[in-house]
């Protein structure tokens, strides 16, 4: 998902600059003023962010910035830690709103003839708090699709980024290019009724 389409859906994109500390006026789904200066606050240190840790290429940069701050930072720590070691690794997606989780979960199921993608609804998944992203790995210039390639990049990025956490190590549904920001409950739920109130959970 886009910066653009994050902003449209107004009520989502309140939670998300309430709990990160922009935004501290009332969950409304409506764009005031207070709305306005909350995203211009976000947009700016975003910016900081970039300037400080660096930029990347440009599929990369336009997930991060639909990334809450803490998680803009890992990000980008864990491009730099990958290119420094000769891998070119790119960030596919980032944030999802529950409107785009759900349209996804649609996807290979009743009728939908698509693969299917994810068991989780809007507000299953940890897309959906910004602190998730999913990587593609590229060699030469083509997009690698192996799990054992992608199996190699924890033990080169994860002792440094304690921080992180990864999708492959989960038991029930391995998922390989997938990586998260710890929040401060492994539980969605808990996440989830955080992020809805407009209280950190990062
Ligand atoms: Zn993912």
């Amino acid at each position: 998902m886009s910066y653009q389409l994050l902003k449209q859906d107004v009520l989502f994109y309140q939670r998300f600059l309430k709990a990160n500390g922009f935004y501290t006026a009332r969950l409304d789904g409506s764009w005031g003023p207070k709305t306005d200066a909350a995203d211009a606050a976000f947009v700016q240190q975003s910016e900081s962010i970039k300037l400080r840790f660096g930029a990347v290429d440009a599929r990369s940069e336009s997930n991060i910035i639909t990334l809450v701050p803490q998680a803009q930072i890992a990000a980008r720590k864990f491009i730099t830690i990958l290119t420094d070691q000769g891998k070119d690794v790119r960030l596919l997606s980032g944030t999802r709103t529950y409107a785009e989780q759900d349209a996804l979960y649609r996807q290979g199921r009743n009728g939908n003839t698509q693969p299917k993608v994810t068991n989780a609804k809007g507000g299953q998944s940890n897309h959906n708090f910004g602190i998730a992203w999913d990587i593609g790995l590229f060699e030469n210039g083509k997009y690698i699709l192996a799990d054992s390639k992608y199996k190699q990049l924890p033990a080169m990025v994860l002792p440094e980024l304690t921080e992180l956490e990864w999708g492959g190590s989960w038991i029930s549904f391995p998922d390989f290019p997938h990586y998260q920001l710890k929040a401060v409950s492994e539980s969605v739920a808990t996440v989830r009724g955080l992020f809805e109130s407009g209280a950190a959970y990062v």
